[in-house]
């Protein structure tokens, strides 16, 4: 076996517990996503509240939170760091001073690279190596939200917004609302304690309505009628 290998870190000591990027179709990722709301609303032993405190969340799936200034790297800037095996999560605090509703979605985008991204085995075998004596580094997570929308950091992003939103709950708090009404939509929001633009987003994701580019008319289902904006625009 020769040093060349990928398998084997070029550092010996070094303990790799963030796992490559794959594709993870959006299903998945939204029942992880309901796992984990499942976990913890069985683990209080009571329905959860809502809107959800991703924070409080993080904290019941033993996640330490903190918040500190992580200055950008060669390639660019960093939103948020997460240190596996202290199982901490330390968001920039450049980062601070967001609207309401963008906090929790980003707390909710960082458990969402620790569901999905972070070997959480790797990060118990260092427990146990240490136990024995074998001390091991591991690299911290760096989140980049900022910067990109594709990748592990759209599927954090889409974590995030099928935990703040999941699809049992957008069901029950549309009842009885017209999802094309944005004052409908904005009481919606209320409720959920996410941004408008998190919510248009998911329904639009989900295929419940449609906002064409550039638009304010929001049409019910998946696509725009063609042809018939005139209509609503007399
Ligand atoms: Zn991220």
């Amino acid at each position: 076996m020769t040093k060349q290998h990928s398998l084997i870190p070029k550092d010996e000591s070094e303990l790799k517990v963030i796992k490559p990027y794959r594709f993870i179709h959006k299903n998945d990722i939204e029942r992880r996503a309901t796992d984990v709301l499942m976990y913890v609303q069985a683990k209080r032993q009571h329905p959860l509240k809502w809107p959800i405190d991703a924070g409080y969340m993080a904290e019941a799936l033993g996640l330490d939170m903190d918040c500190g200034e992580i200055p950008a790297d060669e390639y660019g800037a960093i939103a948020a760091m997460i240190l596996p095996t202290e199982r901490k999560i330390i968001m920039n605090e450049n980062h601070r001073d967001l609207p309401p509703g963008f906090e929790e979605s980003s707390i909710a985008h960082e458990i969402g690279h620790w569901i999905l991204h972070i070997d959480r085995n790797e990060v118990s075998r260092f427990s146990e190596l240490q136990e024995m004596g074998i001390e091991k580094t591991v690299e911290p997570f760096l989140c980049r939200s900022v910067s990109t929308q594709q990748g592990i950091e759209w599927q954090a992003q889409y974590f995030a917004s099928c935990f703040l939103m999941p699809l049992f709950k957008l069901e029950e708090v549309q009842i009885g609302r017209d999802l094309t009404n944005w004052k409908h939509l904005y009481a919606m929001r209320e409720h959920l304690g996410i941004t408008i633009s998190n919510l248009t987003n998911r329904l639009q994701s989900l295929g419940w309505i449609s906002i064409p580019k550039g638009s304010k008319q929001i049409y019910p289902g998946k696509a725009a009628p063609n042809g018939q904006t005139n209509l609503f625009n007399r």
